[in-house]
């Protein structure tokens, strides 16, 4: 069996359970055809065959995780309900699981204060950290590394803040003698700092950066939309848990949940280390927040309606499997960053590829052996195909010439940058899959130079 359906009798009682809260009410005839809504979702359940196999650990390609049977289950529970995290008049119960799954985030990065709360991604909890960064350091420029996600540069353009690009080195991290240089001479307000970048998985040196924060006082925000979870894990490289381990000196955090936290798609999450940054996003609304006097969760967000659903399925998660060194869930990370590191010693053994960094988190890059630049990417587009044919899939990544030339020293530049084949190992069961991935990868790979040489 590939999908799960055994837990779906879990489903039908929970609903019961969910109704019997409601029970004072008249009762409801249901509305629906039940022929005619099968007709359709026999049509759907077809059309959605056209999918890669993202649940399986033959999909090892781009960042994609399959949520969590009980994140699916308690979202689906949820949506007999529909809460609007907006208000508390829209979720009362989702509002209030949103506030104790944010504060075991918070908890886990090591925040004593915060403010914080779901989005829906990682691209808006950036936006609002950066908004409120922009507040804090008016018309100050934001600068993150050239390896961090495009969204940054994108949302500063949004919000009409200055950004420039920080160089990274051979490892694809943050360079701090460029980042020193721009420091020094330009009037810089944030430093976004990557714990995990999209591309490579590479992790910023923040220990070094935060020791440039006490000479030129910026703000540093973290974006570990990807690898913020990673605070949990135990087999990191050391400089790689001494960036994770001083996560909580930031003034804001993104992670989401929706990439390696189990969760469904739309949910990503910001934290402030100051809950005074609250006061930035005052607004009165003339028709919300009358029901309570609590905090109501649209007047610390940007965004107005959002799935309480979301919210929901992140605290059954968290409930089943807490944020805590040495459980269950940090082991399934573990398990992903081994599974990196084991696929990275094959490919490193092997004459047929060239792998410029050693994963730090679970991402591996790597090229396939050739003369040029474009024949190697040429190659990595047949193996990708080939290996497609083969139901193994792989992902694609443009890697600069500063990350690979210093590991390939013959190869000839014809273009600026090679396509390499990319592998988010991101699932726990990869890590007993590796030996079946590689095999495929290993033949289709030699057929593929075969075709090349006759
Ligand atoms: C995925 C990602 C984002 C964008 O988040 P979405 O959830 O896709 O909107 C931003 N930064 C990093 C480092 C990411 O990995």
């Amino acid at each position: 069996m590939i999908l799960d359906t055994q837990t779906l009798d879990i489903l039908a009682k929970a609903v019961a359970k969910l109704e019997d809260g409601f029970s004072q009410l008249p009762q409801m005839e249901s509305q629906v055809d039940a022929a005619a809504l099968e007709r359709v979702l026999m049509e759907v359940a077809e059309r959605m065959q056209d999918n890669y196999p993202y649940m399986h650990p033959n999909y090892a390609g781009q960042m994609l995780k399959p949520p969590h049977p009980v994140a699916r289950l308690a979202y689906s529970l949820a949506l007999f309900i529909n809460p609007n995290n907006h208000a508390l008049d829209g979720g009362i119960a989702s509002s209030a699981m949103e506030k104790e799954a944010v504060a075991a985030i918070a908890n886990m990065f090591g925040f004593e204060n915060h403010l914080g709360h779901l989005t829906s991604g990682g691209t808006m909890a950036n936006l609002e950290a950066l908004w409120v960064a922009s507040k804090i350091k008016p018309g100050k420029l934001v600068i993150a590394s050239k390896q961090a996600h495009y969204t940054h540069s994108r949302i500063t353009g949004v919000l009409g803040i200055p950004y420039a690009g920080v160089e990274v080195d051979s490892l694809g991290k943050m360079s701090l003698s460029h980042l020193e240089r721009l420091l020094a001479s330009e009037d810089v307000g944030t430093v976004v700092v990557t714990l995990g970048t999209t591309s490579i998985g590479s992790v910023d040196p923040l220990p070094e950066i935060l020791k440039l924060q006490s000479k030129y006082n910026f703000r540093v925000h973290i974006d570990s939309a990807y690898g913020g979870y990673f605070k949990l894990v135990d087999n990191l490289d050391q400089a790689t848990t001494a960036s994770f381990e001083l996560i909580n000196q930031a003034d804001s955090i993104v992670v989401d949940p929706h990439k390696h936290g189990l969760q469904p798609y739309g949910c990503g999450c910001v934290i402030f280390k100051d809950p005074g940054v609250g006061a930035l996003y005052k607004h009165d609304s003339p028709y919300t927040y009358f029901s309570s006097n609590e905090l109501h969760l649209g007047e610390i967000s940007l965004e107005c309606s959002r799935a309480g659903a979301s919210a929901v399925a992140l605290w059954a998660t968290l409930r089943l499997l807490p944020l805590v060194k040495g459980g269950e869930f940090a082991h399934g990370l573990s398990a992903s960053r081994k599974a990196g590191l084991a696929l990275y010693q094959k490919l490193k053994a092997d004459d047929r590829f060239v792998v410029p960094l050693r994963p730090e988190l679970d991402i591996v890059v790597y090229a396939v052996k050739a003369p040029t630049a474009s024949a190697s990417s040429r190659l990595a587009k047949s193996v990708f195909d080939a290996a497609a044919d083969q139901h193994l899939h792989l992902a694609l990544a443009s890697l600069p010439r500063e990350l690979i030339e210093g590991f390939w020293p013959d190869l000839t530049w014809d273009q600026d940058t090679v396509t390499c084949l990319r592998s988010c190992l991101m699932k726990p069961d990869h890590l007993s899959a590796i030996d079946r991935i590689w095999d495929i990868l290993s033949s289709v790979t030699d057929r593929e130079l075969s075709r090349l040489t006759v």
